[in-house]
């Protein structure tokens, strides 16, 4: 593994999903085989392979307190791209003085991970007038989970993460995307833990030959995105989670 400090010239970005996102990293040791975020290689000159690097903004905490002074307030998405509690988030701690930043400030924030280090900062999460944690959750089957998100946490620790927060009191939802196969099993694992669930299909085609390598391909159709997305969807409503395909 890579490690580089860099120092930014800005942290809050504009988003097209919420007002802003916050990026204190660049790459992402999660290594998932589909991620839409390799491109960021082109603009930051890394010749390593993706999941094998990441820089880390070591003034995101100075940029921020000033930019939550002059900005408009928003809600502030941790984060789009590069897992904000992979982790190297352990050692940096740039997500916790950046969440605390905006805590303090009364911004909203949308934290979205794959990683149960985010309980790490349940004290703050739990202090937030306007906060809500997500957990990316792709499958429910381990050795799917396992090959296409090399690098990330068991599937459990995140579904165990998600009961600690609600049972916290703290608005929890899960985005399941990209939809995987064998994710039917979430059903039973989520109900309870989660305010709301989102099923989209995300498929950005890097991870297709993978999908043909395990004899998976015919997840990869417009066929089962239908008849399997419809189900998943089905079967929360009757677990009673509130649940919304996006495509
Ligand atoms: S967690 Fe997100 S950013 Fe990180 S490797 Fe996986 S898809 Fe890419």
């Amino acid at each position: 593994m890579i490690v580089n400090e860099i120092r930014a010239k800005t942290i809050l970005s504009k988003s097209q999903i919420y007002d802003y996102a916050l990026n204190a990293y660049v790459g992402c040791l999660h290594n998932c085989l589909y991620c839409y975020a390799k491109f960021m290689k082109r603009f930051t000159g890394h010749r390593e392979p993706w999941g094998a690097f990441v820089d880390a903004k070591v003034n995101a905490p100075e940029l921020l307190a000033a930019e939550v002074a002059r900005k408009r307030k928003g809600r502030v998405w941790i984060s789009g791209v590069c897992d904000a509690y992979q982790r190297i988030e352990e050692n940096y701690r740039l997500t916790r003085s950046c969440l605390e930043i905006l805590v303090d400030h009364g911004w909203p924030v949308t934290v979205q991970t794959k990683s149960p280090l985010v309980l790490r900062d349940i004290d703050i999460l739990k202090r937030a007038a306007d906060v809500e944690v997500g957990f990316t959750i792709t499958t429910a089957d381990e050795k799917v989970r396992r090959i296409f998100e090399p690098g990330a946490p068991p599937i459990t620790k995140r579904v165990e993460a998600l009961a600690t927060l609600h049972a916290a009191g703290i608005s929890t939802f899960v985005m399941i995307a990209p939809f995987l196969p064998h994710a039917d099993g979430l059903v039973e694992m989520l109900a309870g833990k989660v305010d709301h669930v989102l099923i989209d299909k995300y498929n950005y085609h890097y991870a297709d030959w993978a999908y043909r390598k395990h004899g998976m391909q015919d997840a990869l159709t417009g066929e089962f995105f239908a008849r399997a997305g419809d189900d998943l969807q089905r079967a929360f409503k009757r677990a009673a989670v509130a649940c919304r395909k996006l495509y």
